[in-house]
């Protein structure tokens, strides 16, 4: 898999020497929640029907990168599952990618765990950021929790989805009283729950170096009551996973913000309007849309691609003085 018609081009390397294999597609800048860390509680404005990629205009995308070496895929949005059709993008999809992932908050995986799952994902991460009802309606803005409690069951009956993780973002003041439940629901279940570090990606702009509650803080309140064991970091993995000591199951941090892992980051992102992004982080974008509108062949696409992945970042700056949020979101870069 992941090589279309035989084609294999050079690798996409970046000009830090890292080598690029893992790319982000946000299908929709539209959600059906508005969580504070997030979104406005009155939405943002969305893009017009025809400044969204089309699907066979992301499956393009996806085949020149793919000849390069990029196949891990991941679709996230937005809220990918609230585009029209979505099972059908993903199977047009997933000949193309040898990972092929979806982040979604849940709220329809009810309607269409099954569908994905045959169209060819082979693993989710579902976003919960907690796990009593009144508090995750006060973070989301929608009393959708025992919907999406719901929506995962379905999805642990697929154990071709499995491992499937579970996202908190970690803010100080509301998270802390969630960290035991959550650990409790990883002991429990086939879950591997993962806490986010709060970003500076927040539509209000609310973040502060304070608001952050760091992943060694979190791992400190749950080793209060299970003891746990540190597994090796996998080579460009966000996460750091550690083990209860006592087997059962495992928990994860993505430590963005207090351990940043930008050195040896693979990803690249591609917005729902055709701007490629080489970082969470950046200030500028590429557009992809344009040129393939007015006709570009795939080697001008490859060529635009690959100058623009060789000035990715090589870090982000978001402790340093003088950081600059980005304009966008991170509903309108793709999480
Ligand atoms: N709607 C889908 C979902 O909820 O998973 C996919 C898109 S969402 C933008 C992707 C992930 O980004 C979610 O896990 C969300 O919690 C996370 N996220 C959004 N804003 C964030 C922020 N400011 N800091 C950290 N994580 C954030």
């Amino acid at each position: 898999m992941g090589r279309l018609e035989g084609m294999a081009l050079e690798p996409l390397v970046d000009g830090h020497g890292r080598r690029i294999a893992d790319l982000r597609v946000s299908v929709t800048d539209r959600c059906n929640f508005r969580c504070q860390y997030c979104m406005p509680a009155e939405g943002l404005p969305w893009l017009e029907r025809d400044e969204v990629l089309h699907f066979e205009e992301i499956e393009r995308i996806v085949r020149l990168l793919a000849a390069m070496g990029v196949g891990d895929v991941r679709l996230t949005g937005g809220e990918p599952l609230v585009r029209r059709e979505f099972p059908r993008l993903v199977a047009m999809l997933a000949p193309l990618a040898d990972d092929l992932s979806v982040t979604t908050n849940g709220y329809l995986l009810e309607r269409d765990a099954e569908a994905l799952v045959r169209a060819g994902v082979n693993r989710f991460n579902v976003s919960i950021d907690s796990l009593q009802r009144d508090r995750f309606f006060e973070m989301t803005r929608r009393d959708a929790l025992p919907r999406v409690l719901r929506g995962l069951e379905v999805l642990a009956g697929f154990p071709e989805a499995h491992p499937i993780k579970v996202n908190a973002v970690a803010m100080r003041g509301f998270t802390e009283d969630e960290v035991l439940p959550f650990a409790r629901f990883a002991r429990e279940h086939p879950y591997e729950v993962r806490f986010i570090e709060f970003m500076p990606l927040d539509a209000d702009h609310a973040w502060t170096p304070d608001s952050v509650l760091t992943g060694d803080e979190v791992r400190a309140l749950i080793e209060e009551h299970f003891p746990l064991a540190a597994t090796p970091r996998e080579p460009h993995a966000t996460a750091r996973v550690y083990r209860f000591a006592d087997g059962r199951g495992s928990i994860g941090f993505i430590n963005p913000v207090s351990e940043p892992f930008c050195g040896d980051c693979n990803r690249i992102r591609l917005t729902a309007d055709g701007k490629l992004r080489t970082c969470l982080f950046s200030l500028n974008e590429t557009d992809l849309r344009g040129p393939m509108r007015a006709g570009a062949t795939d080697a001008d696409l490859e060529h635009i691609v690959r100058e623009a992945v060789w000035r990715k970042e090589l870090k982000h700056h978001v402790n340093e003085p003088g950081f600059i949020q980005p304009a966008r979101s991170m509903s309108a870069i793709g999480g």
